[in-house]
């Protein structure tokens, strides 16, 4: 491990964020040697995020939901329909908190070098490094200096647009996506901070919806995201949603960010021989909400575990990885592919008929579609409440 030009271990991870420090944390533990880079000096910064969690993905990832990982506490959440009528949501699946995302995955990364994992930031992957198809490493980029990695496995937890997955062959990029755009604002009055909003419609956020997630009474993200549907860039949907509110009128912009959401689901193929994607660059996020760190925290942790039994038996055959994408898909990939029905669904909803499904929802089921849960009861329940253009668009779904 001396030679600066060429580094061996194990696993190498690339990405630290969630996925990745949750991956390289899991090998760690479980005796297997691992290095995991990051192109930045710090992980967790800079946030591309809103910074909404539940309490479960924040014990899940082995952080204890206290300052300053989190900022402010949420009991409810608060879904506006297009007329402006809302449906309130309060159960132990929204009772969450806004982050300090910089420091909550900082403390993932931290958590990952407790355990004995090596952190080198600065860090730029380039490419994947095949031999007779199978990956064997990474070529990387430190400080103006290339490095080579080589490494029994490699996992890919480099986000939506991972090189990893690119250069080894993998899919491009995703069939689906949400273009985000933020702002956090301070300066702010909001009269209940533990309330998180959600405003769905075109005319706020064609194909997804506008959010403001308050990190205290004063200080609030607010952005939104939209789909193929529309027709200016997100940016210009922020500045109107912003500028209609009478709240944020005297509002002082503090960061400005966005980023992109894949939604259209897990990709088909996640591992190849010696190599493992997970989180955002396998498309591993909840469609309908965007959320993706609960779900990168506990892929990372599969394929983390995965990639350390590989590596102990020596066989790193994708075979041997799939033992990962399949036990992904038992929870997490059916309810990304339900959730992702569910996107597909709403996208035939015009706004009167989202201001209607508003009124004869309940919050069981807003959760359950949401969430991708129990998804096609939900909707059978649905019909038998719905007018008859709702019952229409509904069916076609469960066809
Ligand atoms: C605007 C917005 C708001 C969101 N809000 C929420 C929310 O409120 N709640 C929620 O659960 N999810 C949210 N998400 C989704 C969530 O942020 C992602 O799903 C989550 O971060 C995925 O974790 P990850 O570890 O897979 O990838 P990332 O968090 O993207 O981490 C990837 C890491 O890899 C590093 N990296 C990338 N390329 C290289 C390279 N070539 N070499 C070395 N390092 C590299 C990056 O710097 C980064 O640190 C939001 C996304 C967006 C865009």
């Amino acid at each position: 491990m001396l030679d600066m030009q060429r580094i061996q271990c194990d696993v190498l991870v690339v990405g630290a964020g969630p996925a990745g420090s949750m991956a390289a944390r899991t090998v760690a533990e479980n005796g297997v040697d691992v290095i995991f880079i990051e192109e930045h000096p710090v992980p967790g910064t800079p946030v591309y995020c809103a910074e909404g969690l539940s309490v479960s993905g924040i014990l899940n990832g082995g952080i204890e939901p206290v300052p300053p990982f989190v900022k402010q506490h949420i009991t409810t959440a608060r879904v506006y329909a297009p007329n402006g009528n809302t449906v309130d949501l309060t159960s132990e699946d929204w009772t969450g908190y806004t982050l300090d995302r910089q420091l909550f995955d900082k403390a993932l990364s931290e958590k990952a070098e407790e355990a004995g994992a090596k952190l080198m930031t600065e860090t730029k992957a380039l490419s994947v490094i095949k031999e007779d198809d199978v990956v064997v490493g990474v070529k990387a980029v430190k400080d103006g200096e290339e490095i080579e990695f080589r490494a029994k496995i490699v996992i890919g937890a480099d986000g939506h647009w991972s090189i990893i997955r690119r250069s080894s062959g993998l899919a491009r990029y995703f069939a689906d996506y949400v273009t985000c755009a933020q702002y956090l604002l301070s300066g702010l009055n909001l009269e209940n901070p533990k309330i998180n909003e959600f405003w769905i419609g075109a005319k706020y956020a064609p194909g997804g919806y506008a959010w403001v997630f308050p990190k205290s009474s004063r200080e609030a993200n607010v952005g939104l995201g939209v789909r193929n549907r529309h027709t200016k860039p997100s940016i210009e949907y922020l500045k109107d949603f912003i500028g209609n509110d009478p709240r944020f009128r005297n509002a002082k912009i503090i960061r400005k960010n966005g980023g992109i959401c894949p939604v259209s689901g897990v990709l088909d193929k996640i591992v190849l021989d010696g190599l493992m994607l997970a989180g955002d660059s396998a498309g591993q996020l909840i469609p309908i909400t965007g959320a993706g760190i609960h779900s990168g925290i506990e892929a990372g942790k599969m394929a983390g575990r995965v990639a350390a039994e590989a590596v102990k038996e020596g066989d790193i055959s994708a075979k041997r990885l799939s033992v990962y994408p399949n036990e992904f898909a038992k929870y997490w990939g059916k309810r990304i592919r339900d959730s992702y029905k569910v996107l597909e669904m709403l996208d035939k909803f015009s706004d009167n008929d989202l201001d209607t499904l508003a009124e004869i929802i309940s919050n069981e089921d807003v959760l359950a579609l949401a969430n991708g849960i129990n998804v096609a009861s939900t909707l059978v329940g649905l019909i038998k409440r719905s007018p008859l253009k709702l019952i229409q668009l509904i069916r076609a779904y469960l066809r």
